[in-house]
């Protein structure tokens, strides 16, 4: 395994005979870039596939060292989950599996070339003067597009300066700072006798409907989250939880009273990707935690400690989180490929770009038809059934056949509501349509999907072992993370 920080510098060996077909080749260079949900199990398989042999050179750019699965950061965000334990290194990933690992963020394209070029990688502070590597280019024979999406802001005022997305590691984990000083700020000033009747920062505005209790009875931490689908929902459930687990750490506030959450959704249902009967019974289950669901109602505005809605509404809000949507990454709308109106690269049928054969796309930077149905959804099981796909199509174009092409399946949508429950609808051919499950099975079945990503990494008995391990983990570790 190398940090691949070379330039231009080309080492193809020429005049050997390849095992694909016999002709003599050079080293083919397949480069994956996003090491996400999707793009670390494909390159882990390439790796092992061709990774030992000296036909194929596989290699993995990130702009992050280490990966987690991102459908675990709102438990982040909640506190309910450490990173540390969770987050898998690149670079030992790339020495166990036999790929290579380069750091950096992909910033451009050139086809003629065939080439991507890398951002340089700055020094933290205190590593240093200077960049840690400089801008870089790397070439490639395949190139496959993973990088995921990015949160959508709809250009709301105030959105992106005053909210919280939860796209990476380092947004939860800055949600979940937030949250902790809301509280301590929240008793520190319940507990002032001066300030008996002084609630947070936000309980200082004024205005909507919201805000009319005396202010000894308003919330004293508001935590508003912007749009309901499944990040959203589920977040507000684990942070019912946190509130919860606080309090049994001696934090003096009550966790249903002392501390609101509220949805807000502009649709007239939460869940609206959903099935109604998923979508019901969430909002059901939400309403027993207290949450307060907002729908059919947009945001017009986010200010630093409020949240206004078209209808005119003004929520008090210490910290608000904004889960309304996704786009892919600008950088996409500038490779010269053929994307969609949210930047997603548009895929033919074998995954590959409309507009260059050589590169491919999928995940949620995709956009790939769903016959009769569509696209292809932007969730984590789409990203891992086109990683096992596309270890068989790049199969087939090295050995110079006809590629395959790609049939989403969908087996159905879960929604964890952490500790509390978990709801969905299951699909597929063996139960013939779709399936509501609720309660311990769902839960089950939900936290599967995360040991399926990890036995796609290390294989199923070091999933199991990790398994094992995270559980005994858990009676020596806070059940929220408290710093
Ligand atoms: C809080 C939350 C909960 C979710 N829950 C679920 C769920 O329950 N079920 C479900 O199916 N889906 C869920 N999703 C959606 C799911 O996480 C995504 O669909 C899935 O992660 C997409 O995988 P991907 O490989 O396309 O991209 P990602 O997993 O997002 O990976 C993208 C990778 O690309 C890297 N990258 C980005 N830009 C660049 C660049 N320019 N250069 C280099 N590297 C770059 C990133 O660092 C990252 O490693 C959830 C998402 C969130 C945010």
């Amino acid at each position: 395994m190398v940090i691949a920080i070379a330039g231009r510098a080309d080492s193809r060996p020429v005049g050997r005979f390849s095992k694909y077909g016999g002709v003599i080749v050079s080293v083919h260079r397949i480069v994956v870039v996003g090491g996400g949900a999707g793009g670390l199990e494909l390159v882990t398989r390439l790796g092992d596939k061709y990774g030992r042999g000296k036909d194929v050179k596989v290699t993995l750019v990130d702009r992050s060292l280490s990966h987690i699965w991102k459908p675990l950061l709102h438990e982040v965000a909640a506190g309910v989950m450490d990173t540390a334990t969770h987050q898998l290194s690149y670079v030992a990933q790339a020495n166990w599996h036999h790929f290579e690992f380069a750091t950096g963020e992909m910033i451009g394209l050139d086809r003629a070339a065939k080439t991507i070029r890398l951002a340089a990688v700055p020094a933290a502070a205190d590593e240093g003067e200077g960049d840690l590597l400089p801008e870089r280019t790397l070439p490639y024979d395949t190139l496959v597009l993973a990088i995921g999406s990015t949160t959508n802001f709809f250009g709301v005022r105030g959105a992106q300066e005053n909210t919280i997305a939860l796209d990476t590691v380092e947004q939860a984990e800055r949600f979940r700072r937030r949250l902790m000083a809301a509280c301590v700020r929240a008793q520190n000033a319940a507990d002032a006798p001066a300030q008996g009747d002084s609630t947070s920062a936000a309980g200082a505005h004024s205005g909507g409907a919201l805000l009319s209790p005396p202010a000894a009875q308003r919330p004293k931490v508001n935590l508003v989250i912007v749009g309901a689908g499944a990040t959203g929902v589920e977040l507000s459930a684990e942070l019912r939880n946190t509130a919860e687990v606080l309090r049994s750490y001696g934090l003096k506030l009550d966790p249903r009273k002392d501390v609101r959450i509220t949805i807000i959704e502009s649709s007239p249902r939460i869940l609206k990707a959903l099935p109604e009967r998923v979508s019901g019974a969430v909002a059901g289950l939400l309403t027993k935690l207290d949450v307060d669901i907002l729908c059919g109602d947009s945001v017009a505005e986010v200010r630093p400690n409020e949240v206004t809605t078209t209808s005119g509404k003004v929520l008090p809000a210490d910290i608000t989180v904004w889960s309304a949507g996704i786009t892919a990454p600008p950088v996409l709308g500038t490779l010269g490929l053929s994307v969609n109106r949210l930047n997603q690269i548009e895929v033919l049928p074998t995954l590959q770009s409309k507009t260059d054969p050589d590169i491919f796309a999928f995940g949620d930077c995709a956009s790939c038809e769903w016959p009769e149905h569509g696209f292809v959804p932007p969730r984590a099981q789409a990203a891992h059934q086109q990683a096992s796909f596309l270890v068989k199509a790049i199969d087939a174009r090295l050995k110079g056949q006809n590629l395959p092409t790609f049939t989403y399946r969908d087996f159905g949508s879960l929604v964890s509501l952490g500790k509390f429950s978990a709801v969905g609808n299951l699909m597929g051919g063996l139960i013939g349509g779709s399936m509501f499950i609720e309660g311990l099975f769902a839960r089950v079945m939900y936290t599967s999907l995360y040991r399926m990503h990890v036995a796609a990494l290390h294989g199923v008995w070091r999933m199991m072992l990790d398994t094992v391990a995270n559980r005994l983990r858990r009676s020596t570790v806070p059940r929220v993370k408290l710093h």
